[in-house]
């Protein structure tokens, strides 16, 4: 699993939706993969953030925004 695969599942294994196999590949990636981690814990506070102010899901623009940031990370070469 590579960075792209792990940011596309990021909402469903955030909800725990993921299915077991998928979760154990995220959570691989996760643990030699700082950036992800980064991202990770960004959309966790942000999510919590929400669910504090709302009991929503995240908002449309917000999902939006974070899928924008972190396109541009990724297309950033790495160090
Ligand atoms: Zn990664």
């Amino acid at each position: 699993m590579d960075c792209r695969a792990v940011i596309r599942e990021l909402s469903e294994y955030l909800d725990g939706e993921l299915d077991r196999t998928l979760f154990e590949e995220v959570e691989r990636h996760l643990a030699h993969c700082q950036d992800c981690r980064l991202v990770v814990n960004t959309t966790k506070k942000t999510i919590e953030f929400y669910c504090n102010s709302a009991p929503l899901p995240l908002p449309e623009d917000v999902r939006n925004r974070l899928h924008a940031a972190l396109a541009t990370r990724l297309k950033r070469p790495s160090p």
